[in-house]
């Protein structure tokens, strides 16, 4: 699978080349199919380019047994996403080849937990903001790539049904809060200038790390900012996809000042004094992740 045709796709979450120019919506047909008997077997996974999302990872790691930080070593190269050096992480090759690290003889060796840009081929996706809408709205195309027949398969369905039976559904619906991170951070462009090193850093840890980030909540910094009782806590603690699903909250809120977490009304004077008690330059403690949170509007 390749992608990069046109920069606002790029950025795109899942995205390929080469798009048809032809926009579809969730009722328009296409023709397509790909099963095991296509001469083209395996050739779209012999010559990857794809960008890892926040829920591909989570599905990744739980399938292969890992912790996100140490699937992310083993599995994905990092890429800046834009201007800003926004991190991203791209799927890792074979060494020496651009076949996909999980492909093997007989197929895909993490079918059932391929990323979602696997899922999205012969489709591309791109969420789009209209002019004076607040709203993002889904955009399709078919994606043609001469290697792949099965364009040529006589089977017709809608985007609908191809996308629900790729099970792109799930994974958009957990993946939506990032790309709205993306899609917000991009469309406010150069002149809000560049996050800060630690904007970043939360953006890395919210996306590709939430063993990282169930840790981050049980911290002292955190609960001291942030109003969060214990039974929703421990639901967090427990259940990845909703601890995922906070993260991206969280990110919202410290990018942007979206407050969705309640913050507690003495945070900022509790903080304040525990950095006057430690040693150093004054408002270093070494702990800083949480107020840019509670700072914000
Ligand atoms: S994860 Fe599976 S489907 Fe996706 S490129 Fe690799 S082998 Fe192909
Ligand atoms: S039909 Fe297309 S998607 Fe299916 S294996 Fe062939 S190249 Fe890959």
């Amino acid at each position: 699978m390749v992608a990069d045709d046109s920069d606002k796709i790029k950025t795109e979450l899942p995205y390929a080349s080469p798009v048809q120019p032809v926009e579809l919506g969730l009722d328009d047909e296409i023709q397509f199919n790909c099963h095991k008997g296509v001469a083209c077997f395996n050739a779209c996974c012999k010559n990857i380019d794809i960008q890892i999302t926040p829920y591909d990872i989570l599905r990744l790691k739980r399938r292969l047994g890992l912790k996100s930080s140490e699937f992310v070593a083993r599995y994905t190269t990092p890429f800046a996403m834009d201007f800003h050096n926004m991190p991203g992480l791209k799927l890792n090759t074979k060494p020496g080849t651009s076949e996909c690290v999980f492909l093997k003889e007989e197929g895909c060796g993490v079918y059932e937990d391929r990323p979602a840009a696997c899922r999205y081929y012969a489709l591309g996706s791109m969420g789009v903001r209209k002019k004076d809408s607040a709203a993002v709205e889904d955009i399709f195309f078919v994606v043609k790539e001469d290697h792949c027949l099965g364009h040529q398969e006589p089977r017709t369905l809608t985007v609908r049904q191809y996308r629900s039976e790729q099970g792109c559904d799930e994974y958009d619906e957990h993946n939506r809060a990032w790309r709205d991170v993306i899609l917000k951070k991009r469309s406010s462009g150069p002149t809000v200038g560049a996050p800060s090193e630690r904007s970043l850093q939360l953006f890395d840890m919210c996306s590709y790390d939430v063993d990282s980030f169930r840790e981050f909540i049980q911290t002292q910094g955190f609960n001291e900012v942030f109003d969060i009782d214990e039974a929703t806590k421990k639901t967090l603690i427990d259940d990845e996809d909703q601890l995922l699903e906070f993260a991206l909250r969280f990110l919202k809120q410290v990018l942007f000042g979206e407050q969705s977490i309640p913050v507690k009304p003495d945070a900022r004077d509790k903080r304040l004094a525990r950095r006057k008690s430690k040693p150093g330059p004054q408002g270093d403690d070494g702990d800083d992740g949480p107020d840019a949170a509670a700072d914000s509007p």
